[in-house]
């Protein structure tokens, strides 16, 4: 066996030996050197060489140490880099995950605005929203955006001076740099950013000195039009024990929310997931999943993750009747599947009307908005046709179905007491 054949055949091992930190990509691994014991991989970036050395690692070097009988270090190094050489200080903060690009970010009702301004962001940062302040519940993709926009940033201006942090690398270099008498090199390093990411801000909550800080390191980059982004786990107003005046700034650009997605961005999720994985997964099987977890995105590569290990094990390909199989034991309490019966009789006992009312005619406010509230859930949480939905409500055909699903989306984004009232219902029906 050649050296090459030897690579190809550690790389097919890997993707057996730990399919979970397994990635489509990996097909552009090239082997770089092979000699003295050492296996050299070559990635085609950083973000790609950091992710192995984090994850693929011990798994490279049992894989080679398999195949050749002996035993060998393996090195990641970059072969290509877009970087220029000229600015090589390295970046402080969190490493940029090469799975987080926009590419692999799915865009539906539930996160276009934020999407879309990241895009705007990273295209012309300091120029059209600034700050840029996405807040949202865990697990709906605000650090993946952030990370996209790190990708798109060095990919287009390889020259921007760009640092991505979460809260508490700040606040922790913060006070190291008071303990170590170096806080005007902190100050400088930051101050002389282009673009500072900031991962969840909720985290200068009562923490009066670094929001200090933060005030003066925010003021010298907005005042020389230096991009800000920043996420948090509330709104700008709600994140409580933020001194006022940080909170009045964070309102100064564009604060954009992400909501849970709806069944069919889930879907499409699902399929991204797989595919970056490298995996061949059915619609039946993707909607299966995507019904299965329905809050957390996190959850849903969990799944993904637990289908393809039995898969594996079990030596079968992956079809609905094993992944269910696999989330049966993961996830036992939401295995029934939500039925348009189970939405009308919680949205009946909560607004207090009749399921005859919610089928009559009846055109008066206090029926007719719980019966588009029916249609509007109906369509998140059930895979029923826009058709199906209108014939459960007495027969309406479906441009009323998707009329009401607009209103009721639209009311979510804009009214919160609607919001409440959704995830109110949604949390009853989901936990019967
Ligand atoms: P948050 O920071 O809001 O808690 P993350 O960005 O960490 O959430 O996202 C959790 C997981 O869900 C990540 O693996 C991320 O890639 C995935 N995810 C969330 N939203 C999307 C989306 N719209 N498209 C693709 N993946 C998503
Ligand atoms: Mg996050």
């Amino acid at each position: 066996m050649n050296t090459g054949e030897i690579f190809d055949q550690v790389v097919d091992r890997v993707r057996t030996l730990d399919p979970a930190n397994s990635r489509a990509w990996f097909d552009l691994l090239r082997l770089v050197d092979f000699n003295g014991g050492t296996l050299v991989v070559g990635c085609p970036d950083e973000a790609t060489a950091l992710f192995c050395e984090d994850h693929c690692l011990d798994a490279f070097t049992q894989a080679a140490q398999g195949i050749t009988g002996h035993l060998v270090t393996v090195r990641f190094v970059v072969t290509q880099s877009h970087r220029p050489e000229v600015d090589a200080a390295p970046a402080q903060g969190v490493r940029i995950h090469p799975d987080y690009t926009f590419e692999s970010f799915v865009v539906g009702p539930c996160n276009r605005l934020a999407h879309a301004s990241c895009i705007a962001v990273s295209h012309a940062p300091g120029v059209t929203y600034n700050p840029l302040f996405l807040y949202g519940n865990v697990g709906l993709g605000k650090t993946h955006l952030l990370h996209a926009v790190c990708h798109e940033v060095r990919a287009t201006q390889p020259q921007a001076r760009i640092d991505f942090l979460n809260c508490e690398q700040f606040v922790n270099s913060f006070i190291n740099a008071i303990e170590h008498g170096t806080l005007p090199e902190f100050q400088g390093r930051l101050r002389s950013l282009d673009v500072l990411v900031i991962d969840d801000v909720q985290f200068l909550r009562e923490r009066e000195q670094s929001q200090e800080e933060f005030f003066h390191t925010f003021n010298a980059l907005y005042n020389n039009h230096r991009q800000i982004i920043l996420t948090a786990d509330s709104a700008p107003s709600d994140l409580g024990r933020v001194e006022e005046r940080l909170i009045s700034r964070f309102k100064w650009g564009l604060v954009a929310r992400l909501d849970a997605p709806g069944h069919e961005t889930r879907v499409a999720i699902v399929q991204k997931k797989a595919r970056l994985r490298g995996l061949q997964i059915g619609e039946d099987v993707a909607d299966l999943i995507a019904h299965h977890v329905r809050t957390n995105i996190r959850e849903l590569e969990g799944a993904l993750t637990a289908i393809y290990a039995l898969a594996k094990t079990l030596g079968e390909p992956i079809t609905p009747d094993l992944a269910r199989q696999a989330l049966g034991d993961q996830l036992p309490s939401m295995q029934k599947p939500i039925t348009i019966t189970d939405i009308i009789n919680a949205v009946t006992a909560y607004f207090d009307v009749r399921p005859a009312d919610l089928q009559s005619k009846k055109r008066s406010q206090n029926i007719a908005r719980p019966r588009q509230i029916c249609m509007y859930l109906a369509r998140s949480l059930t895979r029923h046709s826009l058709e199906e939905i209108g014939g459960h409500l007495g027969g309406r055909d479906h441009s009323t179905v998707l009329h009401a699903c607009q209103k009721i989306a639209q009311l979510q984004q804009d009214d919160s007491s609607t919001r409440a009232q959704l995830e109110e219902l949604t949390r009853r029906i989901e936990t019967g």
